[in-house]
């Protein structure tokens, strides 16, 4: 099988120039090498960066009228080619066709809110303030901004930040996850064809030395990350002392709490899908099972039922769950299950022995599931992703609540009840940033704004939603007088009404 090359995208265009670095890009379901990336040097970074610069001026001085127009027309071209895009993502990531074609349309969500942009940056209007005083707010673009995203959406985390920074008058560098890049090239390549002028959207893909170097270029004016929690906080931490706006969205380890009067049917049915859909790779999965006695036998039983008719498999053949994204990776979570065995948590479904409908060489791991999980475990402590569900039972709605609260994360919850009292206290009492009821993966809408609490988020920006437009514009307030010539004011041959 032949390999591609992938490389950077400049000013719309692929670069030509010969890497010192590459890395090899892996079909999950196979095990075979598809691609070989382009790693950039701190000098390429400068390159993309010197375009993304110049390029930044006229786009933010661009009519609104005129941005919103590109926006709906790479609104257009991304739901007409959202299955190839979803194809991209499955042959690099592994999750299941229709998991990739509901990422990409949550992308597009996002997109459409930001095609409302002229609306969004409209600012506030106050009238005589004093005599002949009026006071007024705008919000202008940053310039340059960069977007360094993780392996597990790679088309819609982009999208959460790269159509707003566009609307919003900014150009972009976005550095994409090295694992799985293809899929920001291919819709970088829409943006063109939507007509957004040459170097107000560019990639360039790397791995640390990428990342290092857009921390510290001057013409880098904010940076949006998400990813794993110490990157996140080296992220901020770095990009933050080098004078940038940066929102820096990490790691989680989400908890489903189910109190004994919930409905088990659906109770059982949402931790399966959180649980393992997209093979537990994703940051609002739900890792950590709560279960409020005496309801933890009756959901074990029903989540078991559940589990049996999972399809584990290679992602284009119709499967419930693909392999996880690299070989390192699936080690990686085989050594956790190992540790929570031995640590003495009872493995109620052991995804190690398959079958699985893929290659023989493929990254796989089927859903496992623990039982009697204790706190102290690594298997409770860690963010896993992959695909390990473990049950934590507890006696009360408060030892539960505990539990979570004492957890350094706080990306994503969800509590399952029909007592709606029991429901909005957990609303309030949790200390979470997305929370649902009755619904295990709370992600918001594209008009609301996405983003953890605790180790979850570093900076105090979420993504998306007004607060996406807050962190890609600065607010300037004007101040102003003008004199009226009919009364009193300066006479510059006004006719006056008097
Ligand atoms: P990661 O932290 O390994 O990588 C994220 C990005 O950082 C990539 O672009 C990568 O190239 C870069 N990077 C990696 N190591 C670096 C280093 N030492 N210095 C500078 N840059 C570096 O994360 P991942 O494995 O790609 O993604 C999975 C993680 O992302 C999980 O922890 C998951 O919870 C998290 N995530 C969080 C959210 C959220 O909204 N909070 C969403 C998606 C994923």
């Amino acid at each position: 099988m032949s390999t591609e090359r992938i490389t950077h995208l400049i000013g719309g265009t692929p670069w030509t120039g010969v890497s010192e670095r590459t890395s090899k890009v892996y079909n999950p379901a196979t095990g075979e090498v598809t691609g070989e990336l382009d790693l950039a040097s701190a000098a390429t970074v400068d390159e993309v960066v010197k375009v993304a610069h110049d390029a930044s001026r006229a786009w933010g001085r661009t009519s609104l009228t005129k941005r919103a127009q590109v926006l709906f027309a790479f609104r257009e071209l991304l739901n007409a080619r959202k299955e190839e895009i979803a194809a991209l993502i499955t042959a690099e990531h592994g999750k299941v066709l229709s998991d990739a074609l509901g990422e990409v349309t949550r992308g597009l969500e996002v997109v459409e809110f930001a095609c409302g942009i002229p609306h969004l940056l409209k600012g506030g209007f106050s009238e005589n303030v004093s005599t002949n005083v009026d006071v007024y707010s705008i919000r202008q673009p940053l310039g340059a901004v960069a977007v360094i995203s993780p392996f597990n959406f790679p088309a819609m985390v982009p999208l959460w930040f790269v159509p707003i920074a566009v609307a919003c008058g900014n150009s972009v560098v976005i550095k994409p996850s090295e694992k799985d890049p293809s899929a920001v090239n291919a819709v970088a390549a829409l943006w063109k064809e939507a007509g957004l002028p040459d170097g107000v959207m560019n990639v360039v893909h790397g791995d640390k030395e990428a990342v290092d170097r857009l921390l510290e270029h001057p013409d880098i004016k904010a940076v949006s990350f998400v990813g794993s929690t110490p990157i996140a906080r080296y992220v901020y931490e770095k990009g933050t002392a080098n004078g940038k706006r940066v929102q820096a969205l990490g790691g989680a380890k989400n908890h489903m709490v189910v109190l004994p009067d919930a409905d088990l049917d659906l109770a059982a049915d949402a931790a399966v899908n959180a649980g393992f859909g997209s093979a537990g790779e994703r940051c609002m999965a739900i890792s950590a099972l709560v279960a409020v006695e005496p309801v933890a036998d009756d959901l074990i039983a029903k989540i078991k039922q559940r589990m049996a008719t999972l399809r584990t498999g290679d992602g284009t053949r119709g499967c419930d769950m693909g392999p996880l994204v690299t070989g390192p990776h699936r080690d990686k979570v085989v050594g956790y299950v190992e540790a929570g065995v031995e640590a003495g948590a009872e493995l109620a479904v052991d995804g190690r022995e398959g079958p699985f409908d893929g290659g023989d060489d493929g990254f796989w791991l089927g859903p496992t599931l623990f039982d009697k999980v204790t706190p102290d475990m690594s298997i409770y402590t860690d963010e896993i992703f992959g695909p390990v569900l473990s049950v934590v039972r507890v006696p009360s709605y408060d030892a539960a609540l505990d539990l979570v609260n004492a957890n350094p994360y706080g990306n994503g919850t969800a509590i399952f009840t029909n007592d709606g009292g029991a429901a909005r206290r957990y609303q309030t009492e949790v200390e979470v940033g997305m929370v649902g009821v009755n619904v295990p993966i709370p992600v918001p809408m594209a008009y609301y704004s996405f983003g953890g609490w605790k180790n979850s988020l570093f900076g105090d920006t979420h993504a998306h939603g007004t607060e996406g437009v807050h962190f890609f514009t600065r607010g300037k307030v004007i101040t102003s007088r003008w004199l009226d010539p009919s009364h009193g004011g300066l006479n510059l041959g006004f006719p006056t009404h008097d």
